[in-house]
This record gives C-alpha cells, structure tokens and sequence, in this order.
C-alpha cells in the first residue's frame, strides 16, 4: 500500500519525522513545513491514493474518517467556530505537488476569495 518514493508515506512509516497533531485508524494530521497561515495542517489517508477523487473510488469508506478528521483538527486547533478553509489541490496545475492525497487546514486568519 505504501509508495516507497512518496514523502508522506515516509512520514506515516515515521521514516521523516513530522509535528503529528492527531492520528487514528485511518488518518493522520501533521503540520505543514511552509504554513500559509497561522493554522496550517495536512489532514492525510494512511493509504497512498493520489488524490482524494481516486480515495473516493479506491475506498470510499475512508472517505468520511478523512472529513471527521479535518473537522476534529479544527476542533482541536480553536479555528472550527471563526471559520477555516479546507483544500484539495488535484493536479499540477492546481499546484499539488505531493501526490499523496491531503487535505490542507488552513485557518486563524481571513481568507481572501477567489483563490489565488
Ligand atoms: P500540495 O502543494 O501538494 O497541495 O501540498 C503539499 C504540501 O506538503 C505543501 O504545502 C508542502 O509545504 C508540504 N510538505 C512537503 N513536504 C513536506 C514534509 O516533508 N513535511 C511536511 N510537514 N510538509 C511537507
Ligand atoms: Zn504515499
């Protein structure tokens, strides 16, 4: 299931340590090395999935233990009440560039709209 080459697979395999703020069965959530904002978390699978499209049609039971992840790091990190933003970037154009699927937490600070 994990792909030897893949940075976050490192990262659950604990080959390349990273600041982990929540795990379970299914998941895991760590901080970004270059945060974009004062709240900044990856919410990952434990399955190496490209993106999360293709963990909706690989596993769609993983699918919700994802999202009640991103919603328990909001939580935990006090941006759930203001508001936080959470983002898919799928593809190369859309700036992915790990492709491991994840979901980024981005919060503590006003969003600008539309994305850049
Ligand atoms: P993407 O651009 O693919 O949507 O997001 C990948 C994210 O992973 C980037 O925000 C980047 O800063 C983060 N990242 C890349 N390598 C590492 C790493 O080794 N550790 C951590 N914690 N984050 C990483
Ligand atoms: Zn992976």
């Amino acid at each position: 299931m994990a792909d030897g080459d893949c940075i976050f697979c490192s990262i659950l395999s604990g080959d390349i340590p990273a600041d982990v703020v929540r795990e379970d069965e299914h998941t895991l959530a760590f901080r970004d090395l270059e945060p974009q904002a004062p709240t900044h978390v990856l919410v990952i699978p434990r399955r190496h999935v490209p993106d999360v499209g293709t963990l909706a049609v690989e596993a769609p039971d993983e699918v919700a233990p994802l999202f009640a992840a991103v919603r328990a790091v909001a939580g935990q990190e006090g941006v759930a009440d203001r508001g936080y933003r959470s983002v898919f970037n799928t593809g190369a154009e859309a700036h992915q560039t790990v492709f491991h699927a994840h979901v980024h937490v981005l919060g503590g600070r006003a969003m600008a709209w539309p994305p850049g």
